[in-house]
């Protein structure tokens, strides 16, 4: 195996890429001095709670279960369901939402429903997109968060590891992916691997490329090795579409490699690869690549063996408002049916190098998309800011825009940043509590499962 191209890192984990595109901090970094002017008295205490991760099958959070479909939970007060975060699927009934004025009659009108306790549908999901009031827009999204969540919100600290990037597909929007012999591609070694799994981590989240050459077994020994080195930590990996391509170079089903991946230690699967659920943007940018009936397909059987997963969304390139709420839509409806999704998130492209569109989207459509995924999955326990892509100063917004959890520290994250993300590689705890707390919110430390481990108290 080559050796890792180094993405440069400075300052102690909160550095920047040097050869990142700045634009979209900047313009991220001033909404987010609207935010620091906004926030009350900021919590002062951070204290952990020492719970014990859970094994498959048990905890609140656990995969057993699953099934609690779209159960309606009722919430007296803007903050009784902060601690409701392992209701899987159930949704949250706002018996005391608030009046919120607009201009917009057709996001009046969405506002009216969602307090009648009716569900969004598809001319709802494109009223919050084609919003011109996103002040009002926010208040709603940040009202139904609330509802769910409170003021918490939730963290990790955890690990990006991403063992290679060559892939045997080529996705027009992916800078990540190289072929043998490409510059910028590499294989870590296992030592490099094991070297980036320190005592401190929760979580390691393992995705990469569809390797040419290496089998099954390979991917395991990854994770085997890992749980050899460090018993406790949780093991979120693998995409659908991985899970798909070791099916494929086992030469079995779905259900026998999630079988195998849970045996060498898996407790979660991410939400990536989902891209976006239209054939017609599939035929553009990832044409040979799982499209959403095989994705929702292995999230389906992950859930039905007890298996709890992610769910994401790439949106800024070429999709329509009308696919993305399509898209979401699609999620709710596999979420009624297993509530095996914990967190929905959206991603904001990252054009890169890939001449697809000029720029990343604004943060005003990030924070329109953050809302308006928070209003019409009504069934999803959390909207992640993935502070990543989104840029640290329009991730701290979005937590008053309907989102409850800020991902993690990350440690080293390649996938973004070989497209020139803007944001640090990666943050230490500390800058991620207090990056929580500068929007007036109360930092949660949770597991993969979203286990809280610590909570922060005034
Ligand atoms: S998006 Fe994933 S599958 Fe597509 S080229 Fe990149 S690494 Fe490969």
């Amino acid at each position: 195996m080559g050796g890792v191209p180094d993405l440069e890192v400075t300052g102690g984990g909160g550095g920047a890429v040097r050869a990142a595109a700045a634009a979209a901090a900047g313009a991220a970094a001033d909404v987010a001095a609207a935010v620091r002017g906004a926030s009350g008295v900021l919590p002062t205490a951070y204290v952990r709670s020492d719970i014990t991760p859970s094994g498959v099958g048990t905890g609140d959070g656990a995969a057993k279960g699953v099934g609690d479909g779209a159960a309606s939970v009722a919430v007296n007060g803007a903050t009784s369901a902060a601690t409701s975060v392992a209701a899987g699927g159930a949704r949250v009934a706002l018996d005391a939402a608030p009046e919120i004025a607009t201009r917009d009659s057709r996001l009046a009108a969405v506002w009216a429903k969602i307090r009648a306790g009716r569900r969004l549908d598809l001319a709802d999901g494109l009223a919050c997109l084609e919003s011109h009031d996103l002040l009002a827009l926010g208040r709603m999204a940040d009202a139904v968060n609330r509802a769910r969540n409170g003021d918490r919100v939730m963290f990790v600290v955890n690990r990006q590891l991403n063992p290679t990037n060559l892939c045997i597909l080529d996705c027009k929007f992916c800078d990540f992916a190289a072929r043998k012999g490409d510059a910028h591609a590499y294989e870590m070694s296992m030592d490099e691997m094991l070297a980036r799994i320190t005592p401190d981590l929760r979580e390691v989240h393992i995705v990469g490329g569809l390797h040419p050459t290496w089998r099954f077994d390979d991917y395991l020994a990854i994770m085997n090795a890992i749980k050899a080195k460090s018993p406790a930590i949780q093991i979120k990996a693998w995409t659908a579409v991985e899970v798909d391509w070791f099916a494929r170079i086992a030469r079995t089903s779905i259900e026998s490699v999630l079988e195998r991946l849970v045996e060498a230690g898996l407790d979660t699967l991410p939400g990536g690869g989902a891209e976006v659920f239209s054939d017609r943007v599939q035929e553009i940018l990832f044409k040979p690549k799982i499209g959403a009936d095989r994705w929702l397909e292995v999230h389906q059987i992950a859930h039905r063996m007890g298996i709890r997963s992610n769910a994401t969304l790439l949106y800024g390139h070429v999709e329509t408002y009308e696919e993305r709420v399509v898209h979401m839509m699609r999620l709710r409806d596999l979420q009624d049916e297993t509530g095996g999704f914990l967190a929905f998130i959206p991603l904001a492209f990252q054009p890169g190098n890939t001449g697809i569109v000029e720029r990343q989207a604004s943060s005003i459509e990030d924070l329109r998309t953050v809302a308006t995924s928070r209003l019409v999955l009504d069934n999803f326990p959390h909207v992640k800011s993935y502070w990543v892509m989104l840029g640290e100063g329009t991730a701290q917004v979005a937590l008053h825009f309907g989102a409850s959890d800020l991902d993690g520290t990350i440690g080293e994250e390649r996938i973004a940043h070989y497209a020139l993300a803007g944001s640090a590689l990666g943050h230490a705890k500390e800058e991620i509590v207090r990056m929580i707390r500068e929007a007036g919110k109360v930092p949660v430390e949770r597991d993969a499962r979203y286990n809280e481990v610590g909570v922060e108290i005034a």
